[in-house]
């Protein structure tokens, strides 16, 4: 027996109310939803675009359109409204503390142009210091080179006051650490790479070796000793060859040197010459590019001094072709500190030789625009 359920009046009153209050509730959230993927198609994260939705920023936002710094303020708990018009104009960088960082810049005074500026010479760190310190003046004398950094400022200052030199030189020597001593306290250069820069401030550890260290054939070199990184040793054979076949014949007169052997070198060297001479003109063991495997001291078979023979007119005009360099020119040795040797060439690969070719500068200057 089917028994009829009537519903009472009241009843469908009541669902009838529940179901306008859901299609509101539904059109709101569509509403909301349709607003916050507005946003997001500008490039604002969901957090972002909910808290420009709430704090009433949407339109400001449109007028605005993509802008990462914003979009990193309505991300962050350090937002501050009375700085939207500033976050704006700052160029973004990815850092943790970004805005708070940001803050603390406009609360000491710096301009919008020079916190871009501040944000783009350091990490997230080297920032959070700098903004510790008072405002600084004159940004503009060292950070206006790209690759100045913020945690080397006072080093700059000292330098410059020191030296009398120009800015460029300064930021150039101070990112060398040539205000320091040579030898005294170097970075430690760890990994074995074709651009890897070792002199006075940049030392191996005593068991450095290159990763693909092979022998010499003794066709190319003065002995069957020789030992060299293999990428190294391969440019050097096609450059052998180019050389030949012009009429032109070189050698391999000494190649890897492992940290022991460049301490014996140093320590005959000094029964010879005495302290001075080894300081001036031997590289202490771990700070000599022939442990990296990838420099080569290059010879003439026709002539004892390279520099006057045919082969280092050739190699001079040719050796960038095959990724070499002439690595200690008279010409940087200020920067280099070594005194010209015209037969230690280094393989850094194509790219890089060619660049130092065509732009008459030092690997130490290479390394600070493109490498460190
Ligand atoms: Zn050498």
């Amino acid at each position: 027996m089917k028994r009829k359920i009537k519903l009472k009046k009241t009843v469908i009153k009541k669902i009838k109310v529940l179901g306008i209050f859901c299609a509101i509730l539904l059109a709101i959230f569509l509403f909301y939803r349709s607003q916050i993927n507005s946003l997001k198609k500008l490039g604002y994260s969901e957090t972002a675009s909910r808290n420009i939705l709430f704090q009433f920023k949407k339109k400001y936002i449109l007028s605005i359109g993509e802008n990462k710094t914003l979009n990193a303020a309505f991300e962050s708990k350090d937002y501050e409204e009375k700085y939207l018009d500033q976050y704006s104009k700052i160029d973004y960088q990815n850092h943790d503390n970004l805005i708070k960082n940001i803050n603390t810049l406009i609360k000491k005074g710096y301009s919008n142009d020079n916190i871009s500026m501040i944000l783009a010479h350091g990490s997230d760190k080297d920032v959070t210091e700098f903004a510790k310190r008072d405002k600084i003046n004159y940004l503009e004398e060292f950070f206006s080179l790209p690759y100045a950094k913020l945690s080397n400022y006072d080093r700059y200052v000292d330098y410059s006051n020191e030296t009398g030199e120009n800015d460029e030189t300064t930021v150039l020597a101070v990112n060398l650490d040539m205000d320091k001593e040579n030898y005294e306290n170097p970075t430690i250069v760890k990994k074995f790479s074709t651009d890897m820069l070792v002199n006075k401030h940049r030392s191996l550890q005593k068991n450095f070796e290159p990763d693909d260290l092979v022998s010499i054939d003794s066709e190319y070199a003065v002995d069957d000793t020789q030992l060299g990184s293999r990428i190294a040793v391969n440019a050097f054979i096609k450059m052998y060859k180019a050389a030949k076949k012009e009429g032109y014949d070189l050698v391999i007169n000494s190649s890897y040197r492992s940290y022991e052997e460049q301490e014996e070198i140093c320590d005959t060297y000094r029964e010879l010459y005495g302290e001075n001479y080894v300081l001036n003109y031997v590289a202490m063991p771990g700070f000599s590019e022939h442990q990296t495997g990838l420099s080569f001291d290059v010879g003439s078979k026709d002539s004892n001094v390279f520099a006057e023979s045919e082969e280092y007119e050739w190699i001079q005009e040719n050796a960038h072709k095959y990724g070499f360099i002439q690595r200690f020119p008279s010409k940087y040795q200020a920067i280099t500190g070594f005194r010209a040797e015209p037969w230690h060439y280094r393989y850094v690969g194509k790219k890089i030789a060619t660049y130092i070719y065509e732009h008459d500068i030092s690997f130490e200057e290479y390394y600070v625009l493109f490498l460190d």
